[in-house]
């Protein structure tokens, strides 16, 4: 029987185990793993720097590590994890994704996408997805396996490395140059809550501090759900103070029934609860995010019905224009339609934005990538 928060509706494909990697562990694991190789315990805290501050993981440039040491700890401790089948991008470079297969062959995806005053990371927390809901190539896919903490962690530490390189251009000035991560949301493929221990234990080697962790900020990151209501909960008594985002896209139980299934199980009222639960303890504001979907949810009485819902909570409306996958019979709302459903909701109070697309041209909506490759 899962734990809440480690649900899932589709049995996962692949059962292969991901070799265990320093992320994986915390701080005090490592120093166990550390001695377990005959090495004196400070070395995890060598290793972790190198890894998470640094961001190498070749053992050459561990000048600090006796040379005898060096292979046998990056052998036990950093195995390569997955590599890069390619990297696409747009936005004259400043978007870029990356297709990874990961050791048992299992292709995932990121993003980084770099503005003038940010750079926020799209990562996986899943290969595909078990929520199915049909609008969605990844989740038409269905799901292959959970990735492991370390699986989360190294798209995240590579993209570090990459924005420190230069090798993202963008930003304030047009040649661009080093930039450093300041937002990750969890919005790649995958429900990130159906995968609890391994996502929240990311986030905590993302936040910690120098060696042991990263050193971002919880306030950079979003965490999405479809509304998984006991994972929502066990997520509020965290102490986090990430953003939870929520996948609404209906109103309505009818409608949302079909288009999110997972509401066949949690209903909208529910969910909403949770999310204000979570809203009054990491003191953070809620992000509702709704695709829209021509003649299917950008109707202006569920403009209306949204804006009741969420009047006075806070919370702020992300209107994604939908990105049509091939073959689907799904759309993006008209512009006119999708004004309406704005004005709608900014008649109740409720902030909203449309958010922009990044990345449409190189196949953007989550999955899509991951997608054509199996082909
Ligand atoms: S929209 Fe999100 S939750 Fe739904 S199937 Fe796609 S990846 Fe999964």
């Amino acid at each position: 029987m899962p734990a809440p928060g480690e649900l899932t509706f589709v049995a996962p494909r692949g059962a292969v185990k991901p070799p265990r990697h320093l992320a994986d562990l915390t701080p005090a694991e490592r120093r166990d793993a550390v001695a377990e190789l005959g090495e004196k315990p400070f070395r995890a805290r060598q290793l972790s720097r190198h890894y998470f501050t640094r961001l190498t993981d070749d053992p050459a440039d561990w000048t600090d590590v006796p040379a005898a040491a060096r292979e046998r700890l990056a052998g036990a401790l950093l195995p390569r994890l997955m590599t890069v089948v390619r990297h696409l991008s747009c936005d004259d470079g400043a978007t870029r994704k990356t297709l990874w297969r990961l050791g048992d062959g299992t292709l995932v995806e990121s993003v980084l996408m770099r503005y003038p005053d940010r750079v926020t990371m799209c990562v996986s927390s899943q290969a595909g997805c078990g929520m199915n809901c049909p609008f969605c190539a990844t989740g038409q896919a269905g799901l292959d396996r959970n990735l492991s903490t370390a699986e989360i962690v190294h798209q995240i530490v590579d993209g570090m490395r990459a924005l420190r390189d230069g090798e993202v251009p963008g930003g304030a000035s047009p040649e661009g140059g080093p930039a450093r991560l300041s937002n990750i949301v969890f919005m790649g493929m995958g429900e990130p809550l159906a995968n609890y221990r391994r996502v929240t234990g990311a986030i905590r080697r993302l936040t910690d501090g120098d060696p042991d962790g990263a050193g971002l900020s919880q306030r950079g990151i979003t965490v999405s759900t479809v509304g998984l209501v006991p994972a929502m909960l066990r997520f509020a008594d965290e102490g986090f103070t990430c953003r939870l985002a929520v996948s609404l896209h209906a109103p309505d139980d009818e409608l949302r029934d079909t288009l999110v299934p997972v509401n066949t199980r949690w209903k909208v009222r529910e969910v909403l609860d949770a999310a204000w639960a979570y809203a009054e303890k990491s003191g953070r504001r809620i992000s509702i995010e709704y695709a829209l979907i021509r003649d299917i949810n950008d109707q202006a009485w569920r403009a209306d019905l949204l804006g009741r819902l969420l009047k006075g909570r806070g919370a702020h409306v992300n209107l994604i224009p939908l990105n049509p996958t091939p073959g689907s019979r799904w759309t993006a709302s008209r512009p006119e339609d999708e004004r309406a459903f704005v004005a709608g909701l900014q008649a109740h109070g409720v902030p909203v934005t449309v958010r922009d697309t990044r990345g449409q041209e190189i196949d953007g909506a989550c999955g899509q990538l991951a997608a054509a490759e199996r082909v």
